[in-house]
């Protein structure tokens, strides 16, 4: 099993947990290549330019993404800007890698575009009010804030229909393995 059936790509609604996910693969399963986005937010305490992200101002993220070097990228939260550097996701790829991308769903659905044999997996929640306790977490948050962060977590569950599977975040280390068990023996999709 070659090419890009191996290619993963792990989207979800925001704060599902996706990013907790990644790291428990990147550390527990070092046989899977994990894809480093670019980003322009700055880094957050502990976060490792090159490891966790390559941390770039926006004229280089211009210059990326002017070249071509990007697979996808997109604005996420209306901030920020991330996106996959093309040429290490295409080497991992060629060199029989189970490879992974850890990327929001406007990313993802760029992602099905350019690479539609990829497998998508959806990280889903157990269940909405968890998703909701996530999202607005102890309230201090006013009713217009919550609103549209519940809007949105609606809209972003939707999505799930556009995946080859789902993943319930349950738990972060059966996910994780779960996740990689997608990887190292690949499903045939439907
Ligand atoms: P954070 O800033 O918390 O690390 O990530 C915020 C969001 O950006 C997460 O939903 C994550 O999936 C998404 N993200 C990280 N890297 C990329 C990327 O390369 N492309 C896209 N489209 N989204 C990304």
């Amino acid at each position: 099993m070659g090419g890009t059936r191996r290619l993963v790509v792990l989207a979800g609604p925001t704060a599902v947990g996706k990013g907790t996910v990644a790291s428990y693969v990147r550390s527990r399963h070092p046989e899977v290549w994990l894809s480093v986005s670019a980003t322009t937010r700055p880094p957050r305490p502990g976060e490792v330019h090159g490891q966790h992200y390559y941390f770039v101002d926006d004229a280089e993220f211009d210059r990326l993404e002017r070249e071509g070097q990007l697979l996808e990228w997109a604005t996420v939260h209306g901030r920020a800007r991330y996106g996959t550097p093309r040429g290490p996701v295409d080497e991992s790829l060629a060199a029989g890698n189970p490879t992974m991308l850890e990327i929001d769903l406007q990313g993802a659905r760029a992602v099905r575009e350019a690479m539609p044999e990829a497998l998508f997996v959806f990280l889903a929640p157990p269940t909405w009010e968890d998703l909701v306790q996530r999202l607005v977490g102890r309230g201090t948050e006013d009713e217009a804030e919550r609103e549209r962060r519940l809007e949105t977590a609606r809209t972003e569950l939707a999505a799930r229909s556009e995946f080859d599977r789902t993943i319930v975040n349950d738990d972060v280390a059966r996910a994780g393995e779960e996740l990689v068990s997608l990887m190292v023996d690949p499903p045939t999709k439907d």
